[in-house]
């Protein structure tokens, strides 16, 4: 590629661009010229950079997916005229905006990176500028044959580069605030952006984008923990209009044994509700070896095997939201659709 690298900032807000209220001390998004203003280097990297940004910039506290849909609008009706995309947003929901992103932009072979930062872009010790510089120059990155680098939806922070549907946040204050203990890095940040290339989702094959904005929310996620009462989980189960659950179960994929439980997982299943098996641990994977594990499977649970809970309840929403038959459904809730579990 001879000419400068064409990327789209999308600023959705986020602690990256706040300032501190001087009296309350209370920090509020604010606009995206006031973000560059405060990153002045931004113009030493070659490229041609626009912005479009959230009428309202938000804390990513209440980011919904209406706003996920926002995002893959803007970045699907640009998607030929730019060579990457680098969204900016809060890092507290930010796993979740990754893991909706990456499922709806189906056959995404450009990069969309996110990134935010855990201080203010306007503050002295700042993660921002060198977050956003990264992902700025992520986005721009090629291979030798000039195909881009990254060709999925990542999450760049401090010194790595995340899957987007395989990162969680981990950490309030650390700068390194994501991790994904079931993948590996996508890239490492040093000196240099070192990429790892049998972990990045690449393709020769350029199927044209295929965007999906209907998104059903009529999903619920229930937590394990011993004590849960039969009561509180038929109260959950009998949620009005659910038609999906994530199941937030103990190590291996475990649930208590007692006929109570199992009786009232299998009567929301017989109701047409799809029911998720995703560890509370985080890392490792839902596994059939305990007991119990066999009332369950037959009962229709389906292993979530070792995807995130922010990329499980996002998936649910996507596949209810095509609107796809039970058995598909069922068949994609325990299949990788794009890299977000492993096969
Ligand atoms: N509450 C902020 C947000 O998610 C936190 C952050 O950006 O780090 O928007």
């Amino acid at each position: 590629m001879n000419r400068r690298p064409r990327i789209l900032i999308i600023y959705t807000g986020g602690t990256i661009g706040m300032i501190e209220d001087p009296e309350t001390k209370v920090l509020r998004p604010f606009d995206f010229n006031h973000l560059m203003e405060n990153v002045p280097k931004v113009k030493m990297l070659d490229y041609e950079i626009d912005n479009m940004q959230f009428d309202s910039p938000i804390d990513s506290s209440d980011m919904t997916p209406d706003d996920w849909k926002v995002i893959a609008k803007g970045i699907a009706d640009n998607y030929d005229k730019y060579d990457g995309f680098v969204v900016l947003h809060g890092t507290d929901t930010m796993a979740y905006t990754a893991s909706a992103l990456s499922f709806m932009l189906e056959n995404l072979r450009k990069p969309v990176i996110i990134t935010g930062s855990q201080l203010p872009i306007g503050e002295v010790r700042t993660d921002g500028e060198e977050n956003m510089i990264t992902a700025l120059q992520i986005a721009a990155a090629r291979d030798h044959d000039g195909r881009p680098m990254v060709q999925e939806v990542a999450i760049l922070f401090e010194n790595f580069l995340w899957r987007g549907n395989r990162a969680s946040k981990r950490s309030a204050d650390n700068f390194n605030a994501f991790c994904s203990n079931n993948y590996p890095p996508l890239a490492r940040i040093g000196l240099d952006i070192y990429y790892d290339k049998d972990a990045l989702a690449r393709s020769a094959v350029q199927p044209p984008l295929n965007p999906r904005y209907n998104l059903d929310t009529s999903v619920i996620s229930i937590e394990l923990f011993p004590g849960l009462t039969p009561e509180s989980l038929r109260h959950q189960l009998a949620t009005p209009g659910i038609k999906g659950v994530v199941l937030r179960t103990f190590g291996a994929g475990n649930t208590p044994t007692e006929p109570w439980f199992v009786d009232a997982i299998k009567e929301a299943i017989d109701k047409g509700i799809y029911i998720v098996n995703v560890t509370q641990c985080t890392s490792g994977s839902v596994r059939a070896i305990y007991k119990g594990c066999d009332a369950l499977s037959a009962a229709g649970v389906i292993s979530g095997r070792d995807i995130t809970f922010e990329a499980a309840i996002t998936k649910l929403m996507f596949l209810l939201g095509i609107g796809l038959p039970p058995n598909a459904v069922r068949s994609y809730l325990n299949t990788a659709l794009c890299g977000e579990m492993t096969a």
